[in-house]
């Protein structure tokens, strides 16, 4: 499981990379942030997997969806840009999620989650990947691989 709690750790980044690139655009706005921070409670691995698996996915099929086409009606092209990198690097950890799901499910089966060294995190967009060699830059903000965290 430990595979599983350094992928959790790979999302939380991304997630706060999502957040600084987010509070930047509002702050620019004029707006202000305000940040209250949830208290979690972690479950057995499964839940908390399952629970992960839920939220990715809103995040990309209402929530990032819904402010990208926003911004795109209203043509403001920064926002557009930070919520299309937020939906299109919220793809990874869902699907990387969803195969730990299978995995713990499915003890035994080879897979990433016993073969990766740790994740890979782009400062940029947040896009995380288990590919140690996966390409010379980031395929949603472009930024260089080599500015990649990676968690551990
Ligand atoms: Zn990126």
């Amino acid at each position: 499981m430990a595979r599983v709690a350094c992928l959790f750790r790979g999302a939380a980044i991304a997630e706060q990379i999502h957040s600084d690139n987010h509070g930047r655009i509002l702050r620019q706005l004029g707006g202000e942030v305000e940040i209250t921070p949830h208290p979690v409670n972690s479950g057995i691995t499964l839940e908390n997997l399952r629970t992960a698996v839920a939220g990715e996915v809103f995040e990309v099929v209402i929530l990032y969806a819904s402010f990208v086409e926003l911004a795109r009606q209203r043509r403001d092209v920064v926002v557009e840009r930070a919520c299309t990198w937020a939906l299109e690097s919220e793809k990874a950890p869902a699907r990387l999620f969803k195969e730990a799901m299978a995995r713990v499910e499915s003890e035994g089966e080879e897979s990433w989650i016993s073969l990766a060294d740790g994740f890979y995190v782009c400062p940029g967009s947040g896009y995380t990947t288990e590919q140690q060699r996966e390409a010379d830059r980031c395929g949603v903000c472009d930024c260089p691989r080599n500015r990649f965290g990676i968690i551990r």
